[in-house]
């Protein structure tokens, strides 16, 4: 058993960290924390995502298969009620197979900490799951290409919400050529689900006055979600 005086402490570490995460997106006061949104993965959704994830980890649909060193499929809860969805895999994300775990993934990670939820809770994916040269935009034959697979992994998991993670993701989500600022504010719907766009972290990055708009679109979403 954790003696108190080091359980305090755990605490005290567990509630800075947390603090950190609401300064890192811009928060200047606390979000309405909603109720735990992700339950233990049902088995019927892994096998049906199962065959999905077997078939891009091979998939050479595109040219974006020529340069990559992993297939980036996506990872979180099967059962998660959000979906994040961004443009490609980086360079860090090529290396290791994983989404948005560079620069990028780390704002993301707290942005979703703020919220009051965990990497794990949610499911993270891409448009496209190889890494594009350069990192240049996917070209519209690419996404169209790599389309199946993100449909495959929204009708699996069901999500209540899904968070468009900038202009590539909400175009292709969308089918839109609508700016960030013309869909930011706004909720679309991709085949029924409501989508909420928002920048993505590495335009935070690069941008950080913005991390407050950015906030704003985030507890717009889980108000969606608030019983
Ligand atoms: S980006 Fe998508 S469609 Fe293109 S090769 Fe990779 S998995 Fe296949």
């Amino acid at each position: 058993m954790t003696p108190p005086r080091q359980e305090l402490k755990l605490l005290v570490r567990k509630t800075k960290d947390l603090l950190c995460g609401f300064s890192s997106v811009g928060l200047q006061e606390f979000p309405r924390v909603p109720a735990a949104h992700a339950s233990p993965a049902a088995p019927g959704k892994e096998k049906g995502l199962d065959p999905i994830r077997r078939e891009a980890l091979a998939c050479r649909k595109c040219r974006l298969c020529e340069g990559r060193t992993h297939v980036v499929f996506g990872e979180g809860s099967l059962n998660a009620s959000i979906v994040f969805v961004g443009e490609g895999p980086g360079r860090d994300e090529d290396a290791q197979g994983r989404p948005f775990i560079g620069a990028a993934g780390g704002l993301l990670t707290k942005m979703i900490t703020a919220m009051g939820l965990t990497r794990e809770s949610v499911y993270i994916a891409n448009v496209v799951k190889c890494r594009p040269p350069m990192n240049r935009p996917p070209q519209p034959d690419e996404v169209a290409a790599c389309a199946p697979y993100l449909a495959a992994q929204l009708t699996t998991i069901a999500p209540k919400i899904i968070c468009a993670l900038g202009k590539t993701a909400a175009a292709a989500l969308l089918q839109s050529n609508l700016s960030i600022a013309q869909m930011r504010g706004k909720v679309f719907a991709w085949q029924g689900t409501p989508v909420v766009v928002t920048f993505h972290p590495a335009y935070l990055l690069r941008n950080p006055n913005a991390k407050p708009d950015a906030w704003k679109d985030l507890q717009r979403l889980l108000h969606l979600l608030a019983p």
